[in-house]
């Protein structure tokens, strides 16, 4: 099917180009709780992103990282205080413009039985892998495809079947930011691979994101010492928060003792 729509002009044609859009990006938690059961796992997380930062989230496993971004695509709703996408409520917005505006790369990656292209392809209902690409505006996907290490570009037209950790990762991550969203999610996207790979898909999505507001969780010091912020969590509450260099200068316990356990 989506082989037809390749050589379907009309197709891709349909698609408007996000040409002269608004600045958008603004992400705000005010006061946020939120529990699943009747346990809190978040409490009284407020914090900021302007559009285009990167904003790295670190903490414990079970901190509440993962918790914490799933609010701002609205997986689940907070149950105190207000998360704002662009200064509107989530809550008050239509899912469908609020989704449009976010991607999310997560570690676990759902691949459906279909070719690689057609699990990049997912998020952009009904929209083939190159009108994505023409209506995303990023003329140089190929290009990013082809930057990822591992020949990326030689199993694009393979089965989603069968591939490993890292490989999954990598179709998520193009599946999520070839929707070309003000707002990129990446939750531990770059787990399943060594420290030289993660570091090169940075460096990567830098270059292609850099008007994308960010979010990356990791484990790695060295893959979240560049973001504009870095937030540590701890047992669901904000425990510090700054650049690298600030963290580092402050008096803060979490932090150090999270580099002294993961390094750099
Ligand atoms: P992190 O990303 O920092 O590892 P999570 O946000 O995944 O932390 O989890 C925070 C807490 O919430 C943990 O105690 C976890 O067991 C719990 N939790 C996560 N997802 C669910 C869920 N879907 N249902 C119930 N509890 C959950």
């Amino acid at each position: 099917k989506i082989r037809e729509y390749l050589n379907n002009e009309s197709a891709i044609s349909n698609i408007e180009k996000p040409a002269n859009r608004e600045i958008t990006g603004f992400v705000e938690f005010n006061n946020v709780s939120f529990g699943y059961d009747n346990e809190e796992v978040l409490k009284n997380v407020s914090l900021k992103a302007k559009p285009g930062e990167t904003v790295a989230i670190i903490g414990p496993t079970g901190s509440g990282k993962s918790t914490l971004v799933n609010l701002i695509c609205r997986f689940y709703d907070c149950s105190e205080g207000e998360v704002l996408v662009d200064n509107v409520n989530v809550k008050e917005m239509d899912l469908r413009t609020l989704r449009s505006k976010v991607s999310v790369a997560m570690q676990d990656v759902f691949l459906f039985s279909d070719t690689i292209e057609g699990n990049i392809a997912y998020g952009v209902p009904d929209a083939p892998y190159e009108s994505i690409k023409r209506a995303a505006g990023i003329a140089d996907a190929d290009e990013f495809i082809s930057s990822l290490p591992e020949g990326y570009d030689t199993i694009i037209g393979e089965r989603g079947v069968g591939l490993s950790g890292g490989q999954r990762q990598r179709i998520a991550l193009a599946r999520a930011i070839l929707k070309d969203p003000s707002i990129l999610i990446l939750d531990d996207t770059t787990s399943s691979v060594d420290m030289e790979t993660e570091f090169e898909i940075h460096k990567t999505l830098r270059s292609f994101y850099n008007n994308k507001t960010t979010f990356i969780i990791a484990h790695r010091i060295s893959s979240v010492k560049n973001a504009d912020k870095i937030i540590v969590l701890n047992d669901g509450q904000v425990v510090e928060q700054g650049t690298h260099q600030e963290l580092l200068n402050l008096k803060s316990y979490y932090y150090k003792v999270y580099q002294s356990q993961y390094g750099d």
